[in-house]
């Protein structure tokens, strides 16, 4: 995925993947020298570098399919707060794939930087969207609705805690936190989900990001992991609601990733080393990784599948040590 927009998001701990451009011209390059030394014989290293080359073209002609598996799809993509938002990178792999987007940015101090970034990507529009009110909720869906009748697609990539949650013990949250956590990370998707269903009059593809924390205890965590559990059995719910609509709802669990909400977590330099020793990739993901799923998911390759948690964290849930 080097060659797609938003690679330059790739930390430290991830590992720039070879673009296939450069595995082809490599494994090209080397078939030919090979062919060219004439006492060279026909060998199992030829056949396995022709079954590379192959290979190679087969990721190649993948990449060219996914170019286009949105082309005419509405996609409506909530969370956007930086280049470095997760929001960012499935906005940009959906446009890529041929979608039109209206991109959602929280509030007036996001506006600048979210407007920016937006006004260079093409066929698409800025939206300002606070979830946890009802009024702006109406109000965005309502211009939706007007610029575009339809929606094939919602991302759901927002999350907030006060940080005063995310640094002590889990027993020591507050009522307040608690709530806030949860109506900005979970009720929110309820709320979008239901102002998404009447314009997803074709059924649709809804999507949200959740995390390991849900399942397993991740220190310092704490509230967020709460929410990401019910927001993973919100996913399952609302599955089930809008089933009959043909609108799907799936979440994509990502394994850590450098963005602003997530150095909201004490330890985060911590929790990335870790999990890039103990991953069986042995590494952390590419959040063009996590992106490419969310395409695949609104696709209709994806048309079997609700109410799923999809891990794109390089196998780390998999691990019992
Ligand atoms: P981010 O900070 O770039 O995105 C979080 C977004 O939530 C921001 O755009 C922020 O403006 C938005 N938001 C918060 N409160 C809001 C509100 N009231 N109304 C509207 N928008 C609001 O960070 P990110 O890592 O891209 O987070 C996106 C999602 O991915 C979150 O749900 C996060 O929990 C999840 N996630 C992140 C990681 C990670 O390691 N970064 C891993 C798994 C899941």
């Amino acid at each position: 995925m080097a060659d797609l927009p938003g690679s330059e998001q790739r930390s430290e701990y991830s590992p720039k993947p070879r673009s296939r451009e450069s595995i082809i011209a490599s494994w090209k390059g080397r078939k030919s020298a090979i062919q060219a030394v004439p006492e060279y014989p026909h060998s199992g290293a030829q056949d396995f570098l022709s079954a590379r080359l192959v290979f190679s073209i087969f990721v190649g002609a993948e990449e060219k399919y996914m170019s286009n598996v949105l082309e005419g799809r509405t996609a409506v993509v909530f969370g956007v707060a930086n280049k470095r938002s997760i929001a960012w990178a499935i906005a940009q792999q959906m446009q890529h794939a041929g979608a039109q987007l209206a991109i959602t940015y929280q509030n007036e101090r996001l506006k600048q930087e979210a407007d920016d970034l937006i006004a260079a990507l093409p066929n698409s529009q800025a939206f300002q969207c606070d979830v946890s009110r009802d009024d702006e909720i109406a109000r965005l869906f309502e211009q939706l609705k007007e610029r575009y009748g339809k929606i094939d697609t919602l991302v759901h990539s927002v999350a907030f805690a006060p940080a005063e949650e995310l640094k002590g013990e889990f027993a020591e949250t507050s009522r307040e936190g608690f709530r806030i956590a949860l109506d900005v990370s979970v009720y929110s998707l309820v709320a979008v989900a239901r102002a998404a269903r009447p314009l997803m009059t074709d059924g649709g593809s809804i999507m949200t990001m959740t995390y390991y924390g849900a399942e397993k205890v991740v220190p310092k965590y704490n509230v967020m992991g709460v929410a990401k559990a019910a927001l993973e059995a919100s996913v399952r719910y609302l599955a089930y609601d809008l089933g009959k609509n043909n609108i799907r709802v799936n979440a994509i669990s990502a394994g850590p990733i450098k963005t602003l909400a997530a150095r909201g977590i004490s330890g985060l330099g911590e929790m990335l080393k870790e999990h890039a020793e103990r991953a069986p990739l042995k590494r952390n993901v590419d959040v063009n990784e996590v992106a490419s799923i969310a395409v695949f998911l609104a696709s209709g390759a994806a048309n079997g599948i609700t109410g799923e948690t999809i891990y794109v964290d390089c196998g780390y849930n998999i691990m019992g040590f």
